[in-house]
């Protein structure tokens, strides 16, 4: 990558892949939770169909569930009791800088990215530093060789 060149959520896409764990309405909280925990994921999108984002059930909101009733009952409630709907979305078109925005506006980790109307991809707050760190690598190496020649 040139110096200077701004990663989009294509890019980020591209490198980590468009597997996007979701999970049916009137799924349980429990088999959320299984899920969550079964591929180490803060969150999962919520969807009839797999392509259509109907909302989004993060850690958060099985916690605050929990939280509402001591925990009782809590593994059978439904996913649509406990999910965010009105989900903010970008396209793959989206720069990084747009992705914090949202992130940081709405307070929130997760941005599920959808393109025509499918769902394509989702970005984690983690991938974002992970992609912005990456681009400082790049960054500081290409310096170091202008300055000193040296190529990596
Ligand atoms: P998170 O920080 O992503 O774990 O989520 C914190 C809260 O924001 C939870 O109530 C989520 O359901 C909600 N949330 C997460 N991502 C989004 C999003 N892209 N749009 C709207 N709400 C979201």
């Amino acid at each position: 990558m040139e110096v200077g060149m701004s990663t989009n959520v294509a890019h980020i896409i591209d490198r980590k892949g468009g597997e996007v764990v979701t999970i049916g309405p009137a799924a349980t909280l429990a088999k959320a939770a299984a899920l969550l925990a079964e591929h180490n994921i803060g969150a999962v999108v919520v969807s009839r169909d797999g392509t259509t984002v109907d909302g989004i059930l993060s850690e958060r909101d099985i916690v605050r569930q929990f939280a509402s009733t001591d925990g009782v009952g809590t593994g059978s409630v439904s996913v649509s009791t406990a999910m965010t709907t009105g989900v903010h979305t970008a396209t793959p078109a989206a720069t990084i800088d747009e992705l914090v925005q949202i992130m940081t506006t709405g307070r929130f980790r997760h941005v599920p990215i959808v393109d025509g109307g499918a769902l394509v991809g989702i970005v984690s707050i983690g991938d974002v530093v992970k992609s912005r760190m990456d681009e400082l690598q790049t960054e500081a190496e290409s310096l170091q060789e202008y300055v000193t020649g040296t190529s990596y």
